[in-house]
């Protein structure tokens, strides 16, 4: 009777207890595991249920902070630290050989200091907004990422070279018609046409920037 009194005892607490701290430890290492529900008894269900709906928003908390901590408040366009985390999964298919075409724009305001001074900070930051709207209509929303200042990149997969010129063209046409007196110099580079590196693919298209600093207002593809 004891025995079987003990048996019961242990299946109706110890496992689920052991279930519950194992979870919690789980937690403690940042790693949000659900409980399987089943099996226990109705002291213990409750609790399950609760646990994993705080869980469930514990996980939603995380993504989303993620999510926020990848974004620039100013152009809501991806940050640096995204565009370095991009360029990291970009390196990481191509060591697993399964990285298609992609191609890279670098992009600076011209004589956006002269804006500031003349227009105020205000006005400066409306068209750092405007031009990332143009740019995620031209690109997509996720190919958009703001360097810093006034220093964007667009990087976009399976694109054709014709695909990437038209783009770079339609938005510097774009800011030349509606970001308030503003151009951009924009510079561009392919992989793996012009380099089988992804580093030099950006070292590449800020170098054709370079170029089209020169005049301004111009689209310079890179030439080796
Ligand atoms: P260039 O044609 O050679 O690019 O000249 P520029 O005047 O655009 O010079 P540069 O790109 O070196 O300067 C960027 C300026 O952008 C400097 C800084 O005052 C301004 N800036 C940087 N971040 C912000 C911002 O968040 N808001 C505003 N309004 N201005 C910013
Ligand atoms: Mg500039």
């Amino acid at each position: 009777m004891i025995i079987l009194l003990g048996i019961y005892t242990i299946k109706r607490y110890s496992k689920p207890l052991n279930n519950l701290i194992f979870s919690f430890n789980a937690l403690k290492d940042g790693k949000y595991k659900k409980i399987e529900p089943h099996n226990y008894g109705e002291e213990f269900q409750e609790m399950v249920i609760v646990y994993n709906n705080t869980i469930e928003r514990l996980k939603k908390e995380y993504n989303d902070l993620e999510e926020a901590a990848d974004i620039d408040s100013l152009t809501g366009a991806y940050n640096r630290r995204a565009f370095n985390k991009f360029l990291s999964t970009l390196k990481q298919e191509m060591s697993n050989c399964g990285l298609g075409r992609v191609g890279a724009l670098l992009l600076d305001i011209d004589n956006f200091k002269k804006l500031n001074d003349t227009s105020g900070h205000l006005a400066g930051d409306n068209v750092l907004k405007n031009l990332a709207e143009i740019m995620k209509s031209s690109a997509g929303d996720r190919s958009v990422f703001r360097f810093g200042g006034d220093e964007f990149a667009v990087v976009i997969r399976n694109i054709s070279d014709e695909r990437l010129l038209s783009i770079a063209e339609a938005i510097r046409l774009k800011c030349e018609e509606t970001l308030n007196g503003c151009t951009v110099s924009i510079g561009a580079a392919k992989f793996p046409k012009d380099t089988y590196s992804i580093d030099k693919l950006i070292d590449f298209a800020d170098k054709a920037l370079y170029i089209s600093k020169k005049s301004r207002n111009k689209v310079t593809i890179f030439v080796k």
